[in-house]
């Protein structure tokens, strides 16, 4: 169905999807209310901003494809945006290794036995694979067909446990395949040591970024929705109104007061768990069973602020190592020098985690204190300059992509179908991993369907194909 001149949108969460779907409504004559749950929009890309220091929620480079979705975002930010060169570094066993790999930095770095035996375990797998190909269900069944045991045990294994929190064996090999970045390090080996291999997005050495960092794109979204449509922000979702075929309306809360909304159309962002929770009278119990067993992993970033001007010279730096409570760190004012006040810096640790365990329940000053201590231990730091930290906890960071979770995401997906005013979209949405243009394609394309201008660009982000 599409949203007719004078009918109410009601879009539920304020990220990228949710905000670009409410601009080209608007842009369209229609009339959205967007209802996001954090106190400002932006979801996963938007920036914190703390005594003149700012950061995203872990960096966020906006690279893509999709050249309507790059026109959308230089359209919108224009001379905001910069291009930052990208270098990185991994962290492995004690050695840094830059990455994409230079041979003679990984042969120094990772030793001659260790490269030799990565080159042969890469071979060899290559080979096996084309006599002997075996279904690849684990996201180890995958790494070890396609780049050999030696590099899955190199740096694979422990860096996708500490991502994902669960074996290797658990963890979809559908998530690798979907997901070309995580085969990047493989086709590094191969560019660098065979000067051959995919050109995966991973290795682009140049991105586009916002001065202010990456929720400008949201800020921006904002100022033109606000220009005829409402956003309300501190608005959470909590039950969702439907008589079997339509959505009728929305519950939600705004700090101690609860209320209904009515709407014409709806287009849900937020995760699809929450949904299915909210959805009133309940969905069926197969729907509710496959839905119980959906997971997200979760996020706390720590960040400390720094009386240096400098504290390292790379984009983003990766500690596979579980000695090393954070995943990922980087240093925003190598991004931009506009994120941190004159002469001073942050740097801003990616700790991967499930809602309620150790690392979530810690105290801000306990999470504060690891860090520095082993940002100190790295060589990065010293103790005297972390002056400032904050502690940021995101729900639902990461669709978990657990073996099976396909089936299960799709029968959700399918259940939702019957409701002809509802279109989802987004990351968390559609329990997808997408990268910001993959979710901002998506809300554009959930947009044109709402018009009733239902495009080739709709079938593209339904069948996961937009790069
Ligand atoms: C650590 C990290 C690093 C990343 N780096 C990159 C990168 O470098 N480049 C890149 O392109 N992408 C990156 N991404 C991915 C990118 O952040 C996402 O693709 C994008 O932001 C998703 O937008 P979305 O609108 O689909 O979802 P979200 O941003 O999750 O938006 C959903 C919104 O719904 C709100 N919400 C949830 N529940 C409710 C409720 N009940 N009621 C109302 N509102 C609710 C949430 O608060 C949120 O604002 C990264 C992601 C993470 C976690």
């Amino acid at each position: 169905m599409s949203v007719k001149s004078g009918t109410d949108c009601l879009i539920l969460g304020g990220g990228l999807a949710g905000l670009a779907a409410g601009r080209a409504l608007t842009q369209a004559g229609r009339r959205v209310q967007v209802l996001e749950s954090g106190d400002a929009v932006g979801g996963l890309a938007r920036t914190v901003a703390h005594d003149g220091f700012r950061f995203d929620l872990g960096g966020h480079r906006f690279f893509t494809r999709d050249t309507h979705v790059e026109r959308f975002v230089r359209e919108l930010l224009g001379d905001e945006l910069v291009t930052v060169p990208r270098t990185s570094r991994i962290y492995l066993r004690g050695k840094w290794i830059e990455y994409p790999l230079r041979p003679m930095n990984a042969l120094f770095g990772l030793g001659l036995r260790a490269s030799a035996e990565t080159l042969l375990g890469y071979g060899s797998a290559r080979v096996a694979r084309r006599m002997l190909p075996v279904p690849l269900v684990s996201l180890e069944d995958w790494v070890v067909a396609h780049f050999g045991r030696p590099l899955f045990e190199l740096y694979f294994r422990d860096y996708s446990e500490k991502v994902w929190g669960i074996g290797c064996r658990d963890i979809s090999a559908e998530w690798m395949a979907q997901r070309v970045q995580g085969l990047s390090l493989g086709a590094a080996i191969q560019r660098a040591f065979l000067k051959r291999g995919p050109a995966l997005p991973t290795l682009v050495d140049r991105f586009l970024y916002p001065r202010l960092g990456i929720g400008r794109i949201a800020g921006r979204l904002r100022e033109e929705i606000e220009q005829s449509s409402p956003i309300a922000t501190g608005t959470q979702v909590v039950r969702i109104h439907h008589d079997g075929r339509r959505i009728e309306g929305v519950t939600v809360r705004q700090g101690d007061r609860v209320h209904d909304l009515p709407g014409g159309a709806f287009l849900s962002t937020i995760p699809l768990t929450q949904v299915m929770q909210a959805l009133t009278p309940h969905a069926p119990a197969h729907v509710r069973a496959a839905a119980a067993q959906l997971r997200y992993r979760d996020l706390v970033i720590v960040t400390v602020m720094l009386d240096r001007d400098r504290a390292t010279d790379q984009t983003w730096i990766y500690f596979p190592g579980k000695d090393i409570p954070f995943g990922r760190l980087h240093e925003p004012t190598n991004w931009s020098a506009a994120m941190a006040p004159p002469g001073r810096t942050l740097l801003v640790t990616e700790r991967f985690c499930f809602r309620g365990d150790a690392t979530w329940n810690a105290s801000d000053a306990e999470l504060i204190e690891t860090t520095v201590h082993h940002l100190e231990k790295l060589g990065f730091i010293r103790r005297h300059e972390a002056r400032d930290g904050m502690v940021v906890r995101i729900p639902a960071a990461y669709p978990l992509f657990d073996v099976g979770y396909q089936e299960r995401s799709q029968i959700l997906c399918d259940y939702l179908e019957r409701f002809e005013n509802l279109r989802v979209a987004g990351r968390g949405g559609l329990f997808r991993y997408y990268n910001m243009d993959q979710a901002i394609a998506s809300g554009l394309a959930a947009a044109e369907a709402l018009l009733g201008r239902d495009t080739e660009m709709r079938a593209t982000v339904a069948a996961g194909a937009v790069p």
